[in-house]
């Protein structure tokens, strides 16, 4: 739909071009509006989008902080600011990871009760019987919160290998509840799946490769245990954006039809077709269109029926996972975001399925999904200071003196004449003088003084035209850049590869904004950079409504107003923390070690009639424990250290006051956060 209608836009501008060349729609301009007297609450709202990605959890009260609501509509809500300052009192360096156990509960309630009203609205006689991916995030305090709050749904747990069982068997203790295995298995994965029907769990074995039917065959024999089978099927179906080759001919993953008649045929002669009970797919991460969603489960459901037609004993249809969230808010099918709500998923899958089974008179199969994203990502929140920001241009330029460079006297003249009749002229003047400029520098006719005032000059002149551009609804082609050239830096207390990997490496957007301060004007632009010494240690791309902005809108650092004593620092400036959300889902596991930045400290926050409550505290890797993975011992650093000392003492290249400094310093680093603490 939003394709269609965003070619008959372009269309009509075609026609247009011929009179207006250079003008086009802007749509990165900044939604904030610089011209305002006033900035209110509702204007950072709007800015940041935060009821479109945030809620019901996050919002903004009065005193212009983020709050969060763990429970969703259903009351109870709590400062994130104070909770962040509360938490660094209690020694918690940032970066922090805050998990709400009571928005993974709300999660889990809600993706139930969809199910629950779909059946109820389409009378499908079935049940539905999710399953949490324990992919999308490992951590025990996580996986043993869904099992809990799962447990009045019956809501078991997916393992993709042998450690994800492991854990699964471990942790999953709900009467009923299901535990499909998924992923390649060898026997030892086969067999524990199957062993672990006598401890009352409900085994459901996936295949994956025609190659696992012959292992669960003899498997099952040797142990005389009567296996719950599934295939997993590899769909026609195309997916759309980053996982879209989850699914066709060439997909990595899944039996092609001719694979799973194989199969059938393959269970059949060892006379266990009985055992086929299940249907399984999965179209990818984050399906963005409903429409991906339908198709898909129109051809499993025609799947389904015909396994069942073959004689197969088919009792489930697993839809896997794809559920998307709405990173940016924009509910269309844009990567970031997705044009359904779970209601809609619920409906589609559920009336699609009884449909397909009512035209061939059977029995309902048992729907499970296996979500993973939409249960896990609203309840992290990833909490960073600001250490420092750079500006192209740090104050005014001084007026120019006669006896001024001739390029010099240009920037300036451009500069002082700047308006809004001609400011894409200046622009273009001042890229030529700023060129000129450098030229003549390396000729050796203008001196590094001189470059530098030419390089002010034209920065400012950037900056002046700049402002212009804000205050007009339509930017021209060659200016669009000029944001993201003017962009600040704002360097932030976080490795990109630990905590955000996705942002990384596949562009992936996360909702981001500063959690105070949101009753003030953020009147800066900037890009993040982070503690790594990689060039693509960085964020600069954010969500927008249309598309993704190019700098984000923040506030400019302040100097510290009232030393809190309590809270460590280092530096007189005030804090300035931006809040990372949805980060739920994936980043965590899939976040590396680069530079030697290590996980970083996590708390488990739950609310309570008086406020709220610090569940589990999971600290964060210090320096010993990153070096470890590299297999460097801590002691043998020391002492390796310490010879070294001792030697430059006797060779008298240090005092002893320095050595004993130097090795203060050194076990000090070993035993603490790999983050810098400010
Ligand atoms: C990753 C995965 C999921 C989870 O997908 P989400 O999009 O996070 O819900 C579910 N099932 C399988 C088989 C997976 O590999």
């Amino acid at each position: 739909m939003s394709v269609e209608l965003t070619s008959i836009i372009d269309i009509s501008n075609e026609t247009q071009k011929e009179h207006y060349p250079e003008i086009r729609p802007n749509a990165h301009r900044s939604s904030a509006t610089p011209t305002r007297q006033t900035w209110t609450i509702e204007d950072s709202e709007k800015l940041y989008r935060i009821q479109g990605w945030g809620e019901p959890y996050f919002s903004i009260n009065a005193a212009g902080h983020v709050t969060v609501s763990p429970k969703g509509d259903r009351g109870g809500s709590l400062d994130l600011l104070e909770l962040v300052e509360a938490l660094r009192k209690r020694n918690l360096g940032l970066p922090l990871l805050i998990r709400f156990s009571d928005i993974l509960a709300d999660r889990i309630e809600r993706l139930n009760a969809c199910f629950a009203k779909a059946i109820a609205r389409y009378k499908y006689p079935g049940t539905y019987q999710g399953v949490y991916p324990v992919k999308c995030n490992q951590q025990r305090h996580l996986v043993e919160d869904l099992v809990r709050f799962g447990e009045p749904y019956q809501f078991g747990l997916e393992a993709g290998s042998k450690p994800e069982l492991t854990i699964a068997l471990a942790t999953l203790k709900t009467p009923n509840s299901l535990l499909i295995c998924n992923g390649y298995k060898d026997r030892e994965y086969i067999e524990t799946a199957l062993l672990a029907t006598r401890l009352g769990h409900r085994p459901l074995i996936v295949l994956e490769q025609v190659e696992e039917v012959q292992l669960v065959i003899d498997v099952a024999a040797q142990l005389a245990i009567e296996p719950v089978v599934g295939v997993r099927a590899k769909l026609s179906t195309k997916g759309t954006g980053r996982w879209g080759t989850s699914t066709g001919d060439r997909a990595k993953f899944g039996l092609t039809i001719p694979e799973i008649l194989t199969c059938v045929e393959l269970l059949r002669n060892a006379g266990m077709l009985n055992s086929l009970q299940l249907l399984h797919f999965h179209i990818g991460s984050q399906i963005s269109a409903i429409s991906v969603i339908k198709d898909a489960i129109r051809e499993a459901s025609q799947i389904y029926v015909e396994l069942r037609a073959l004689g197969a004993n088919m009792q489930y249809l697993d839809v896997g996972g794809g559920l998307a969230i709405d990173y940016d808010g924009s509910k269309t099918n844009f990567h970031a975001s997705k044009n359904y709500n779970m209601q809609n998923y619920a409906n589609d899958i559920v009336a699609e399925v009884k449909e397909a089974c009512e035209a061939r008179q059977l029995p309902v199969p048992t729907l499970i999904s296996e979500s993973g994203r939409a249960i896990a990502s609203h309840q992290s929140v990833l909490i960073f200071d600001v250490l420092s920001t750079s500006n192209v241009l740090s104050k005014e330029p001084e007026p120019v003196q006669e006896r001024e460079h001739l390029i010099i006297r240009n920037l300036w003249e451009t500069y002082r004449t700047i308006n809004i009749e001609n400011y894409q002229e200046a622009y273009h003047d001042a890229i030529q003088f700023n060129e000129e400029a450098k030229s003549l520098f390396s000729l050796g006719y203008l001196s590094l003084i001189q470059r530098a005032r030419a390089e002010q000059l034209y920065w400012a002149c950037c900056d002046r035209i700049l402002k212009l551009v804000r205050t007009q609804d339509y930017v021209p082609d060659d200016l669009e850049d000029l944001e993201k050239i003017m962009a600040s830096i704002y360097y932030v207390n976080l490795s990109v590869f630990q905590s955000v990997p996705d942002s990384w490496a596949i562009n992936q957007l996360f909702p981001i904004m500063p959690i105070h301060r949101l009753n003030e004007e953020p009147t800066c632009r900037g890009i993040l950079a982070d503690l790594t010494c990689d060039s693509d240690g960085k964020i600069d791309q954010f969500i927008d409504l249309r598309d993704v902005k190019s700098v984000l809108e923040l506030h400019p650092l302040r100097e510290r107003r009232s030393i809190s004593a309590s809270i460590p620092h280092s530096s007189n400036q005030e804090p300035y923390y931006l809040g990372l959300f949805l980060a739920g889902a994936y980043q965590e596991i899939m976040g590396n070690l680069h530079n030697l930045f290590g996980d970083i400290n996590a708390v488990h926050i739950q609310l309570t009639p008086r406020g709220y409550e610090i569940e589990h505290v999971v600290k964060g890797d210090t320096v010993t424990e990153v070096l470890g993975y590299v297999q460097y011992d801590a002691e043998d650093l020391v002492e390796s250290i310490r010879r070294r000392t001792e030697q430059a003492l006797q060779d008298n290249h240090i005092t002893l006051e320095e050595s004993q400094r130097l090795l203060k310093n050194y076990e000090q680093s070993l035993s603490s956060y790999t983050y810098l603490s400010s």
